[in-house]
């Protein structure tokens, strides 16, 4: 693919509302004519490439068509952006940014910075469904690793919270059945607290016998399971699923966000976990569309979300916009 038909093709995604046609996104008008500049080597005056730009007819505007888009101020070109995103889509367990930046050659920030806005459009292309039907719920954790001590006299019990290194985030994820996924880096506690804002009212929760998610039957038709047999007068005989009561689809999405944990990125807590959760959501959602669907979903999603305002110009330590 050349770089021109590469553009082509952020134009034919950009534009879908009015057919391909690019428009002013300052005015709206849609008579713009084409700015073709010649970019030149500073050194060599030799022509490397072209640029391609659009002024609109009423402003004078210019624009581009990743202009106001999560591909806002990139610097990559754009045939290689459209094949990151390609190989990115690939790993199904997510994909190392050093793996990504060998594999196109280009230095590892930017391969990061490509990462960060896809995952930027993935968590609003996921939060924007609201659950409904059959849902579960359920927590897991992940980083604040302690190293137990070499010496067996010094080591402490690394269950207690006194001994934790208090880095250790809790994802709770909301799934419904044969349906979406919505991860959330909060506790089941602040997840419940907020639960009539992600769950449609009337539809069924399933839970494990966690006392965060008492209290909510007033809104739904709460179904509880016990799996650690903890309070059995409560919530019956310890089962991991017992008369269709289970929380077996909240868990499969906890096993895809620990698998690319364990086999891709090693550590992913910190910041950017809201991300990976998403990330990995998605692609357990997305996981029946083929390469080429999740591709066209990807992009044309990127073209229609603003610019990211956490990484444009990050590696210029630009403050982060509020
Ligand atoms: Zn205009």
């Amino acid at each position: 693919m050349s770089e021109e038909e590469a553009i082509d093709v952020f134009v034919a995604l950009r534009y879908t509302e009015t057919g391909g046609e690019p428009y002013c996104p300052k005015c709206g008008c849609q008579a713009t004519y084409r700015v073709n500049r010649k970019i030149k080597n500073r050194r060599t005056g030799e022509v490397t490439r072209t640029s391609r730009k659009y002024t609109c007819v009423d402003c004078t505007h210019q624009f581009s068509p990743t202009s106001g888009t999560i591909f806002h101020g990139r610097k990559l070109e754009h045939r290689d952006i459209l094949f990151g995103i390609a190989l990115w889509i690939n790993g199904a367990k997510g994909k190392a940014a050093l793996e990504l930046a060998r594999q196109m050659d280009i230095n590892v920030k930017s391969a990061f910075v490509i990462e960060q806005k896809l995952r930027e459009v993935i968590g609003s292309i996921q939060h924007s469904v609201k659950l409904k039907g059959e849902v579960e719920g359920d927590a897991t954790y992940v980083g604040g690793y302690v190293k137990p001590s070499n010496f067996k006299k010094h080591r402490r019990d690394r269950r207690r919270t006194a001994n934790l290194s208090g880095k250790k985030q809790a994802i709770t994820v909301l799934r419904e059945r044969n349906g979406r996924t919505r991860a959330f880096v909060k506790t089941e506690k602040q997840t419940a607290q907020m639960m009539r804002d992600i769950v449609e009212a009337g539809s069924t929760l399933f839970f494990d016998e966690s006392k965060a998610f008492d209290g909510l039957d007033a809104l739904f038709d709460v179904q509880r399971i016990n799996h650690d047999g903890n309070d059995v007068k409560n919530y019956g005989e310890a089962a991991y699923a017992r008369d269709g009561v289970s929380t077996n689809w909240a868990e499969s999405a906890h096993s895809r966000i620990k698998r690319s944990q364990m086999g891709v990125h090693h550590h992913i807590a910190g910041d950017y976990l809201e991300g990976y959760a998403d990330e990995m959501t998605w692609r357990e959602d997305m996981r029946r569309l083929s390469n080429g669907e999740q591709f066209l979903q990807l992009v044309t999603a990127g073209l229609h979300h603003p610019r990211s305002k956490r990484m444009v110009g990050k590696w210029q330590r630009k403050k982060e916009a509020a």
